[in-house]
């Protein structure tokens, strides 16, 4: 087996690229509008109420009609996924692990009608949809061979006459909730590691990325996933989630998404139903409201580079987003006036087009969640750039900058999800550090400085999952760098790390006498 080694990011700007990516968006252009089913124990069910996935950018675009399920059909993929895994937990974990490798490479050869499809679904511009289609194959041949590695257990001490054995197996069936800013990605990620460790799966997408996760689903099958492990079951997270989070047969919930939805999980999953023998495992990773710190004696130019792109990609719609950027005041101005200027230069729009910087958010309830914090703001801070939208064909807002905020501002405070960074004042390191970690969340962060002191002191003090130095805070790699965060923004279960497998897995001791 070759070693592991990370998707390479297609370069755009070799034509032969560009051209296969148009190619891929004429392959998803031929299929849009199609209906989906619900997938249960294999077969393709149809319902009456479907749910809608439109384009983001381009709201008359729908990309599929795909059947919403209920709770008595959630019921049934249940059972489905409770009869399938008796027979899965049996399979050679090595045969499981084939199906993820099978699948990595049939991504791998549809790798840009993938992407294509996230740029109409998601709003991806064309390098984020790559990244997030390079990240799914990562997972699959990560957690493949992770499994590979698990499967004959730990070494343990046996004494003469004796046998002693530490193995892993399967939890039962696990319910996945996967978001929309990672719709293919942390879908793939999450679906795939429950699996690959013999469980089986419900999976929820996200209810404005259902399409990708049908299109992963098929290439399961194709790369001969036996019917029922991983069941597609989209629907209302207040009928379906809850009722899933609740059933007696859950045995773990892996969930990302919001902080206020993953403790509604927590909450109801402590909970013992009626002919429940267990207690349910949670794997939750949630927001963030990530710092970026500058330093005085910084590369100032590296810096407001960070601040932007950790601001801005994908829209800021990523948990690992910098959304906040707290600046030793001797630098303050130069470096707020160079974001200013980065930021004016973005170019957004539809991102089909190739040219486009940044798309959309996700949806209208988005939008005006973005376009609301933007008013806030105008009454924290001093608004520097973007402050607009426009939501008439796509919803589209702007690249929005705050600057002179105070640490309790609700704009530094709270999570946005959207293009809206917060800049502020820090007298000294130590003082952006302790302001940097005024936060529930505690998921990424970044310092530019070029004083091994501070970096040293902010490898100490600096209290996030996942620390990033003279660098930004989004795009942690599968193997590389493992992601989760502390306090509020999960159980930093570390997906893409070396323990990540384990989770959904519990280790069994069997000792025999000879
Ligand atoms: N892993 C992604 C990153 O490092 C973020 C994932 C998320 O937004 O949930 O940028």
């Amino acid at each position: 087996m070759i070693p592991y080694k990370h998707e390479p990011f297609t370069d755009f700007s070799i034509e032969e690229n560009r051209n296969a990516y148009l190619e891929g968006l004429k392959t998803v252009e031929a299929y849009l509008g199609q209906d989906y089913p619900l997938i249960i124990g294999g077969e393709r069910v149809t319902t009456e109420d479907k749910i809608v996935s439109f384009n983001p950018a381009d709201k008359e675009e729908i990309v599929g009609r795909v059947s919403k399920s209920n709770k008595e059909l959630a019921e049934k993929a249940m059972q489905e996924a409770d009869a399938a895994f008796k027979t899965w937990k049996k399979v050679k974990p090595e045969v499981r692990a084939d199906v993820l490798f099978r699948a990595a490479a049939i991504i791998r050869r549809r790798k840009h009608e993938f992407s294509a499809l996230l740029t109409k679904e998601a709003g991806k511009p064309w390098n984020e949809a790559d990244a997030d289609t390079a990240e799914a194959i990562d997972f699959l041949e990560y957690y493949g061979r992770q499994m590979l590695r698990l499967k004959d257990g730990m070494p343990m001490e046996s004494r003469p006459g004796e046998y002693n054995r530490y193995d892993y197996i399967p939890l039962g069936v696990g319910v996945v909730i996967s978001p929309w800013n990672f719709a293919f990605a942390i879908m793939a990620g999450t679906t795939v590691a429950a699996m690959v460790a013999g469980n089986t799966v419900l999976l929820k997408p996200a209810s404005t990325t259902p399409v990708v996760a049908y299109k992963f689903i098929e290439v399961l099958e194709e790369a001969g996933m036996p019917k029922g492990v991983v069941n597609y079951i989209p629907g209302p997270g207040s009928e379906v989630g809850d009722y899933l989070v609740d059933h007696p047969n859950t045995r773990f919930i892996s969930f990302t998404g919001s902080k206020e939805v993953g403790l509604r999980i927590a909450d109801r999953s402590s909970k013992v139903n009626e002919g429940q023998i267990w207690m349910k495992r949670l794997i939750a990773e949630m927001g963030g409201k990530n710092t970026m710190v500058v330093d005085n004696n910084a590369d100032l130019e590296l810096a407001a580079q960070s601040i932007v792109k950790s601001a801005f990609g994908f829209s800021g719609q990523k948990c690992s987003a910098g959304s906040r950027a707290v600046i030793v005041e001797d630098v303050y101005d130069e470096v707020l006036e160079r974001v200013v200027e980065l930021t004016n230069e973005l170019t957004i729009g539809n991102t089909v087009d190739q040219s486009n910087f940044m798309g959309p958010v996700i949806d209208g309830n988005s939008y005006k969640k973005i376009m609301d914090y933007i008013e806030i703001g105008k009454g924290e801070g001093r608004l520097v750039a973007g402050g607009d939208g426009d939501d008439s064909t796509g919803f589209f807002v702007n690249p929005t900058v705050f600057a002179d905020l105070d640490p309790q501002a609700r704009i530094m405070q709270e999570e946005i999800f959207g293009p809206v960074v917060g800049l502020m004042k820090a007298k000294d390191f130590k003082e952006a550090i302790a302001i940097a970690n005024n936060t529930e969340y505690g998921l990424t962060g970044g310092v530019i400085t070029n004083n091994r002191e501070h970096l040293e002191y902010a490898r100490d003090e600096f209290h996030v999952g996942n620390l990033y130095f003279n660098r930004g805070c989004t795009g942690a790699i599968v193997g590389y760098q493992s992601f989760g965060g502390f306090n509020m923004s999960g159980t930093d279960s570390k997906a893409g790390g070396p323990d990540y497998l384990v989770l959904h897995m519990q280790a069994q001791t069997t000792s025999e006498m000879f």
